[in-house]
């Protein structure tokens, strides 16, 4: 028999009704002969509730609240009420079910608590369920460490954990059931004029992913492409049987026949941009720059210097997650006189417009379509970085849908086939 994970997202967990009709599909595969893992997001809202009472709960002196371990042991309650849940519409139903939470699997982490990442599945307890025809079902989001302290692994984490215990009992296949029959040529919720993709490779998934969209968490992809684990994202508001031909499978870039120069569209909010203005241009300044903000555990993503007409002073302009800006801020006015900048200067309303596409690699002037769109809508471009397969830009936040807009209408994403 082969073995199946199937993952069922916040939205397709979100009452009752909506468990049942999981079930339902899940019983489904069953019936088909798959021997079935099902891992749950808790219900829609309910981490964001979680995390708020912990908010209100307060912060231990001396820890970042996400680093507290009895953050998670809150948060990841929400994913024990949904695999339950679960578990009980399909014994109602007729079926052999039964929960096991991160713990009991185990699901191994490491101890970076609200961060943690999974280091091991052991698979026996699984299998042997598995095997002898139980419907498993795994809360996402939530594992264990060696020393047996609850952690969650980051906000989307379910995708995660199921590609996780995919991996580990060797699953054919992980279907990612969500409120969206697939991955889109950019987030269906800004264009509706998105367009599902049939394929897209883990590659361009992965730029996806990590560039904003939010319909699998970067983290997922990155396991699934070093397992070839093929993933399918998919919708849950079916019934068995109808609408089989809907989904995206995430696969190897080769399997794709019908390639596209772009595939599609990614944008984030989350991003402040630090300006140090009048830095000393000599060797060693940024050096010492990020080397303060590595130390804080603050990630910087693009990065931009330009020296002053005189040559002696240079500006200098990094970009970091929103939540991160205030710190990174505080970090560069301690250090103010050791730097020896002349001003600092914090702008939190801005976002990050990519286009993805491995066709980049072999096509040129990819990049002047992309500031031609801009320019044409009056878009005034802060900073660019690319790479091999992305361009990512800058902007005043105002401009986001416009520019996304903007570029899915400049590569024709309007129009691929499906
Ligand atoms: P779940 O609760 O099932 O994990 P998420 O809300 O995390 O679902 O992810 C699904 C959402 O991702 C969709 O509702 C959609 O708005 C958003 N999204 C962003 N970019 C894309 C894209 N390129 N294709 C499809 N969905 C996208
Ligand atoms: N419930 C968690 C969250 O909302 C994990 C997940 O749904 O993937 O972030
Ligand atoms: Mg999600």
């Amino acid at each position: 028999m082969t073995r199946l994970v199937m993952k069922f997202g916040g939205t397709s967990m979100a009452d009752l009704e909506r468990i049942r009709r999981a079930a339902r599909l899940v019983a489904a595969e069953v019936d088909a002969g798959h021997n079935v893992a099902v891992v749950v997001s808790a219900m829609s809202g309910k981490t964001n509730e979680l995390v708020a009472w912990t908010d209100g709960a307060g912060k231990p002196t001396g820890k970042a609240l996400e680093g507290d371990d009895e953050y998670d042991v809150v948060v990841a309650s929400g994913e024990q009420v949904t695999a339950g849940l679960l578990s009980m519409v399909l014994r109602n139903m007729g079926y052999d079910a039964i929960s096991m939470m991160g713990w009991q699997v185990p699901i191994i982490t490491s101890d970076i608590h609200g961060k943690a990442r999974i280091l091991d599945i052991p698979p026996a307890k699984l299998e042997t369920a598995l095997d002898a025809g139980q419907i498993v079902v795994v809360p996402g989001f939530q594992g264990v460490t060696e020393s047996g302290r609850i952690t969650t692994l980051g906000r989307g984490g379910s995708d995660t954990s199921a590609v996780a215990v995919a991996a580990a009992v060797k699953a054919i296949r992980c279907d990612i059931y969500t409120d969206v029959d697939g991955v889109y040529t950019t987030d269906p919720r800004v264009e509706a004029k998105a367009r599902r993709l049939k394929k897209i490779s883990f590659e361009e998934m992965l730029e996806m992913a990590s560039l904003g969209a939010k319909v699998l968490q970067t983290r997922s992809v990155e396991l699934a492409m070093g397992q070839r684990m093929p993933v399918r994202v998919l919708s849950s508001f079916v019934e068995p049987g109808e609408n089989i031909d809907q989904g995206t499978i995430v696969c190897d870039e080769d399997e794709i026949v019908e390639k596209h120069i772009i595939s599609g569209v990614a944008f984030s909010r989350d991003e402040a941009k630090i300006t140090l203005l009048g830095l000393p241009n000599k060797v060693g300044v940024s050096a010492a720059v990020f080397s303060k903000l590595a130390q804080a555990n603050i990630n910087v993503d693009m990065i931009v210097q330009s020296e002053k007409r005189s040559g002696d002073y240079a500006n200098q302009l990094f970009t970091v997650g929103r939540r991160d800006a205030q710190a990174a801020a505080d970090i560069m006015n301690a250090a103010k006189d050791e730097l020896g900048y002349d001003t600092l200067k914090v702008d939190e309303n801005v976002a990050k417009v990519s286009i993805v596409g491995v066709g980049m690699r072999s096509h040129t002037g990819v990049a002047e379509t992309m500031f031609r769109a801009l320019s044409d809508k009056g878009i005034n471009i802060q900073v660019i970085s690319t790479s091999e397969i992305k361009i990512s830009v800058l902007i005043d936040e105002a401009y986001t849908e416009l520019a996304v807009r903007a570029l899915h209408a400049a590569y024709g994403l309007d129009k691929i086939g499906v």
